[in-house]
């Protein structure tokens, strides 16, 4: 018998789809998968040559669990100059990926019954760790244009409220929350004295003239009550090293160190100076891929505008377009989970349907694709969208 704190862990929505590339892939046919949450770059070279260093000069021992002292200094000058925030090297924990430091976040801060408040649509991977905390999640639900402010929070608020859960830029609505909300939303944990969790992994990926703003910057008594998170898979191309890293008050990153400590224990010497040189390397590179998706996103902008049947709001930050089928579904695909597979059966695109992420009705289209797929697919998803209404 399972323990039954597993018994509720839902597999990721995607694996059935994933499943279904694979089966038409192996019969031949070619899949335009604008599917993936990762970008499509290798990761620089610059980085993947400190990867290389690290071994054959024999750094392949383990590391202090919290990272090496370089690395956490290089994140702390790295936060202080990108976002404004001031952490000292003590104060940022390293790990294997963000992901692993989300569940321990929830791990350390969570008592069984206590409430984390989260905004959906969403990354469904929050509600599973969560939930494997014992805590409960509780959902903020937003509809187009999916922008959260301070009082949808309040509604939510109860004695049980233990956690503030923020991804801004927003996976899989590419949406950034306004300054005035974070502070006014950073003001509200402070006097109810409730943690923030800021998922910024997609923090450097934003558009236009969008600027994005850390909530821990809005004040020192916001801060205290902060954990940031982010890592190098997105904003590096980083995704196969699973290096990520968490900032927040003393006493929280020690805990979290300790528990890594005795868990997974130090992340890979190898990929922690290969971050090293991602953050103090020429950034060349990095700016290329920018650049790249800056292109992809303009590009989808001004093809999706001509798709009159489909409705989405654009996307400030990440690397998705969340666009409503809503008004596309019928009794042939009567849901969007039903729909995309019919797109990639019919057109052999594959894009993530929105229960992924906790609201039936979308598909999350991901541009970390190849321009030339991210093309490929957009005619696809016109020629069904056409032939399905
Ligand atoms: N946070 C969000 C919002 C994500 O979309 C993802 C990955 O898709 C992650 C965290 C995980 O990133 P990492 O590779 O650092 O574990």
């Amino acid at each position: 018998m399972l323990a039954e704190r597993i018994k509720n862990l839902e597999p990721s929505p995607t694996l059935a789809l994933d499943a279904k590339i694979k089966d038409l892939q192996r019969q031949g046919k070619e899949i335009i998968n604008l599917g993936l949450g990762e970008p499509n770059f290798v990761t620089p070279k610059n980085i993947r040559e400190a990867g290389i260093d690290a071994i054959n000069s024999g750094f392949t021992h383990y590391t202090p669990a919290g990272g090496i002292p370089e690395l956490r200094n290089a994140i702390a000058q790295s936060l202080h100059k990108t976002n404004n925030l001031n952490y000292s090297a003590e104060e940022i924990a390293v790990g294997a990926g963000s992901k692993s430091l989300l569940y321990n976040l929830f791990q350390i801060l969570c008592n069984p019954g206590d409430e984390v408040i989260l905004v959906t649509p969403t990354w469904g991977t929050y509600f599973e760790l969560i939930k494997l905390s014992g805590a409960i999640p509780v959902e903020v639900a937003l509809t187009p244009p999916f922008k959260l402010t301070s009082e949808d929070i309040i509604n939510k608020i109860t004695s049980k409220t233990k956690v503030i859960l923020l991804n801004s830029p927003s996976n899989p609505t590419g949406s950034i929350i306004e300054e005035t909300e974070l502070k006014k939303i950073g003001d509200l944990a402070v006097k109810k004295n409730l943690y923030i969790i800021s998922d910024e992994i997609y923090g450097q990926i934003i558009y236009g003239n969008r600027t994005y703003t850390s909530i821990a910057s809005l004040g020192e008594e916001i801060k205290k009550h902060t954990i940031t998170v982010n890592g190098f898979s997105k904003s590096f191309a980083m995704t196969g090293w699973r290096i990520g890293f968490a900032a927040g008050p003393k006493e929280i990153i020690n805990t979290l160190i300790a528990l890594q400590g005795q868990t997974t224990f130090a992340n890979s010497s190898i990929s922690q100076r290969a971050a090293l040189a991602a953050l103090e390397g020429d950034q060349k590179e990095v700016k290329k891929m920018n650049d790249e998706f800056v292109a992809r996103h303009d590009y989808l902008v001004k093809e999706l505008s001509k798709i009159n049947e489909l409705e989405w709001t654009g996307s400030e930050g990440a690397f998705y377009f969340f666009i409503s089928i809503k008004k596309l579904l019928s009794k042939k695909y009567p849901t969007s989970v039903a729909w995309c597979e019919g797109l990639l059966e019919k057109e052999g695109v594959a894009v993530v349907p929105g229960e992924a992420f906790h609201a039936p009705g979308y598909f999350r289209l991901s541009f970390g694709a190849s321009i030339e797929e991210v093309k490929k697919g957009l005619e696809g998803i016109k020629k069904f969208v056409t032939s399905s209404s």
